[in-house]
């Protein structure tokens, strides 16, 4: 697919125009445009020619799990998860081809960063699966850090949001983050109703920085202090995600320091099981349990993300593309 001609060629076209294209493309789901007969002809033919509708993907399907390849015109490709819980869809999508952040966890990580993901291509990846299935919610939790690719992100979302493409309101659409501080601050100020996840992991700087080196730079401190910040001004919820490693994070005394920085109506710790990336090993049912209940018994507001995609390398942190 390829749409980043597409603002080019409807510019000069009148708003109605630009609308009807719109909703051709995000809402009648056209993957052809010979299939239009009510544009003018000149234009279709534009359009034709210089922004080819068809997605170039590969699906591997799952147990309630989708993942799609998607090959994007410069050939790079990136991968787009669908998930089916009970009575709603999610789908988890791509910022970027790759991540240069590097956590020690991580699949993407290691495959180093290639480079940012353009609106469109954010887009195309809903796309892809709402031709297939109704979409309900959104999050940014794919490939890649959405934060240091701010605009493009912040961008797909109007339109992801637009009453004339993908209708899909604001608070069922979820950015997750490292943390990079100055934009939490901006979606605060600017965008107050998508949802924040930050990716957590450790209780205290001096861990996190040896799982995520991107502590280096934003250092746990100061994350709580811009957390705490968004909160106020936003009165939002924010979601800490936290994996749980095999004797590296999931002790106790883990759990206790954890309770003392987590320790706010709005904040919820989100304990994720670790998908095998070789690096690390999952922490036991009983050891999760006990620091479940830990954090629970110290009135921290507390979840654990069900699993998906297990059976087809499309859980969190697998996404590096192995065919
Ligand atoms: N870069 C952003 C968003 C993409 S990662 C971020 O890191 O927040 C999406 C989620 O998958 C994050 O919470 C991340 O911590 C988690 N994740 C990464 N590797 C994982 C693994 N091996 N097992 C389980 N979750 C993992
Ligand atoms: Fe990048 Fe997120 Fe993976 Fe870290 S967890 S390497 S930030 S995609």
């Amino acid at each position: 697919m390829n749409l980043k001609n597409l603002n080019k060629i409807i510019e000069k076209q009148p708003a109605f125009r630009k609308k009807q294209i719109e909703k051709l493309i995000y809402q009648d789901l056209i993957e052809d445009w010979e299939t239009t007969t009510n544009l003018p002809l000149k234009l279709r033919e534009a359009l034709k020619n210089k922004t080819s509708l068809k997605i170039n993907a590969k699906t591997f399907t799952g147990k309630n799990t989708e993942k799609a390849l998607i090959t994007l015109s410069d050939n790079c490709q990136i991968e787009t998860v669908l998930m089916k819980h009970e009575t709603r869809v999610t789908v988890c999508v791509s910022s970027q081809v790759g991540c240069a952040l590097g956590c020690k966890f991580c699949a993407t990580g290691k495959l180093g960063f290639k480079r940012n993901l353009e609106t469109e291509e954010i887009l195309e990846q809903v796309l892809f699966f709402k031709r297939r299935e109704k979409i309900a919610n959104i999050v940014f939790m794919g490939m890649g850090e959405p934060f240091l690719n701010y605009n493009h992100v912040l961008n797909a979302i109007k339109i992801l949001n637009s009453k004339n493409a993908f209708n899909i309101s604001k608070r069922r659409i979820s950015i997750s983050t490292v943390g990079i501080l100055e934009n939490i601050e901006k979606l605060g100020n600017e965008e107050k109703q998508i949802n924040l996840a930050i990716s957590l992991h450790a209780p205290n700087n001096k861990l996190r920085t040896k799982l995520m080196p991107i502590s280096k730079k934003y250092p746990l401190e100061n994350v709580l202090k811009t957390a705490n910040k968004y909160v106020k001004k936003t009165n939002r919820k924010i979601m800490f995600e936290y994996i749980l490693l095999n004797n590296i994070n999931d002790s106790l005394e883990h759990a206790k320091e954890l309770s003392k920085i987590m320790n706010h109506p709005l904040y919820i710790v989100n304990l994720i099981k670790y998908n095998d990336t070789k690096e690390f090993k999952a922490s036991s049912k009983e050891k999760t349990k006990e620091f479940k209940d830990y954090l629970k018994k110290r009135s921290i507001n507390v979840t654990e993300r069900y699993r998906f995609g297990k059976d087809i390398s499309a859980g969190c942190g697998e996404l590096c593309l192995k065919k």
